[in-house]
């Protein structure tokens, strides 16, 4: 029997994933889309307004795996949805944290929203400072993808004007708290922004799809999906056009190649059966989130490419960057001891940020390059984490608790770590998971520049608080462990030189012109702002890229 070749195999049904598949189907091509885990079903898997009291466990999960749970997303809500059965390593002196959602949708389906624009400052940040070399690409170049994914996502925000944030097309932004009120008058003062947050959740309904009702359990999956995912807006319109096959419990292994070593399939793990199985395309796309993308890459051995497929760089996996996250300061706003709570545990949404604001007017005007923002959160949040910490037992604390329910507040901090030749991604040559493949074996550090943004954000935000008329109560020990943040790029980056960069300046190999990269491993750095939206946006351009060259008959059955 003549074997089945589809027009493109897509790993990964992500942000990145997701945003291929769609477009890929819309303009007509068969797609076959793999991925690692099952699909969810909102009405069962999600959380459906149940309160903790409701759950077995109380909303945290069977004590017996507390150990490996990856933290507040990874909970008795989201069962199951969280892959705990694939290992990784560290190389010692690492410390990494990798929280991967295995489910269709991946992250998507809980993610936090926060949503800005990468601008020409961040493209073109090595000119700027001489670390590292610029972005293959302008701001002008991406501009209109961001505009169009704005436009299918639903993005809440306001026009700032700010030199580092390029503004777009927004619905209306959420409504301030008092907190963000009080705050931002201690922002002004000590002369640092204090805006509405860009977030892809739904202040108003957006083509089709209802607005919030600010229930505040987003991370916990939305059951009427009025937060951008991929399963409520992207998987519906690839299904819509009969040209998607989606294989769920199919985890890739690697990319198959043909005698000239172009890419001609994926063959993949049904986890189900055990089996292994190949599925065959005249192009294929690596949409598995960074760190899995490079994985599935490096096990592509073959004679034509013994280092991994499309490896001649020998870049694949390197030049790791991730977001570093830490409380820069925590405390309380007295003027709200006492009040009434205020109904929408809202606090789940980035509702205010406060955007970069340093090196803006010169590069070096800092003790470190480039920049940060924070996140100011608080308020009543469902578990009122600050009452672990009080003194007291019985009836006077429960009141103790409930007048500083309104009132505590924190700043938490998004700095980008520089790219370094020492932080990357290789594969374990001793340790395999259960289905043989090599493990992602993880080497990274924090490098001096980011920990001097640490240390810069604890005095400015403690400024702040103070400013605002808070009491500072203290600030995080040490920043999270690197990986918490889940804003990983730079694996695969993309470059013009084929000497040292994976992919060309339209996320498609160089060595294999049939091979694409549609995630944040394509991307130089990280910046102050979080990846998703430019992992749309990005993902749009690749895809659109591979649909010119199937036109143009670039692409032909193997
Ligand atoms: C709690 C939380 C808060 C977050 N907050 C924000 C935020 O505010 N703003 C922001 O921009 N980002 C945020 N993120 C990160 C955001 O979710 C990710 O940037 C985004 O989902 C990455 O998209 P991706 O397609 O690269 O990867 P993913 O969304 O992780 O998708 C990868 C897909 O690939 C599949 N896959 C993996 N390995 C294989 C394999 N070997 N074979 C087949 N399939 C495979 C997975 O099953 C998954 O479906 C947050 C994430 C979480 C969990
Ligand atoms: S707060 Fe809004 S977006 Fe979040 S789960 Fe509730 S309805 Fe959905």
């Amino acid at each position: 029997m003549a074997k089945k070749i589809y027009d493109v195999i897509v790993i990964g049904t992500g942000a990145g994933g997701g945003m291929a598949i769609k477009t890929l189907c819309e303009a007509g091509l068969k797609v076959c889309a793999l991925n690692a885990g099952r699909r969810l079903d909102p009405e069962k898997d999600f959380r459906y307004h149940r309160m903790p009291w409701d759950m077995k466990f109380r909303g945290l999960d069977d004590p017996k795996r507390r150990g490996e749970s990856f933290g507040y997303m990874d909970n008795e809500y989201t069962k199951a949805a969280w892959d705990h059965e694939i290992p990784f390593t560290v190389a010692p002196g690492t410390k990494w944290m990798w929280p991967r959602c295995n489910a269709v949708g991946g992250k998507t389906n809980f993610w936090g929203r926060s949503s800005a624009r990468f601008g020409d400052i961040d493209l073109r940040a090595a000119s700027l400072d001489g670390y590292d070399v610029d972005w293959p690409l302008s701001y002008d170049e991406i501009d209109p993808f961001y505009t169009r994914v704005e436009k299918m996502i639903g993005v809440a925000s306001t026009v700032q004007n700010r030199p580092s944030n390029p503004d777009g097309s927004y619905l209306p932004p959420f409504k301030f708290r008092c907190l963000d009120f009080i705050l931002q008058a201690g922002c002004n003062k000590v002369g640092v922004p204090y805006l509405p947050d860009r977030c892809a959740q739904l202040t108003q309904p957006h083509e089709g799809h209802p607005a919030c009702h600010f229930c505040g359990e987003c991370t916990t999956g939305c059951d009427i999906g009025a937060f951008f995912s991929t399963p409520y807006f992207l998987l519906p319109k690839a299904e819509a056009t009969k040209n998607l096959e989606l294989r769920t419990n199919a985890l890739a292994k690697n990319v198959l190649v043909d005698e000239n070593g172009q890419a001609s399939g994926v063959a993949y793990i049904d986890r189900q059966t055990k089996q292994e199985v190949e599925v065959y395309g005249r192009a294929v796309v690596v949409a598995a989130s960074c760190i899995e993308s490079a994985r599935v890459m490096l096990n592509s051995k073959s004679r034509q490419w013994p280092h991994g497929i499309a490896n001649s760089s020998g870049q694949l996996g390197r030049n790791l960057c991730d977001h570093l996250y830490g409380e820069s300061a925590r405390g309380y706003l007295p003027q709200l001891l006492g009040q009434p709570s205020f109904p929408d545990h809202v606090g789940d949404s980035t509702i205010a940020w406060m955007p970069r604001w340093q090196n803006l007017k010169a590069p070096h005007e800092e003790k470190f390059i480039r920049g940060y923002s924070v996140y100011p959160d608080g308020g009543c949040e469902e578990f009122p984490g600050f009452a672990t910490d009080m003194d007291g037992f019985g009836s006077s604390l429960k009141r103790e608790i409930k007048r500083r329910y309104p009132s505590p507040v924190s700043f938490g901090i998004q700095a980008p770590s520089l790219r370094s030749e020492t932080n990357y991604m290789d594969l374990d040559p001793e340790v395999k998971d259960p289905y043989g493949i090599p493990v992602a074996r993880m080497h990274f550090e924090w490098d001096e520049n980011v920990l001097k943004m640490w240390e810069h954000s604890k005095q400015v935000c403690a400024e702040v608080l103070r400013a605002a008329g808070g009491e500072l109560e203290g600030s995080g020990e040490a920043p999270e462990i690197p990986g918490w943040s889940l804003h990983e790029t730079g694996t695969c980056r993309m470059g013009n030189d084929p000497k040292k960069f994976v992919t060309n300046r339209f996320g498609q190999t160089h060595d294999v012109p049939n091979l694409y990269v549609c995630d944040a491993s394509v991307f130089l750095n990280c910046t102050d702002k979080t990846t998703t939206i430019s992992i749309l946006a990005f993902s749009l351009r690749t895809s659109e890229r591979l649909i010119e060259n199937f036109r143009q008959g670039e692409h032909r059955a193997a």
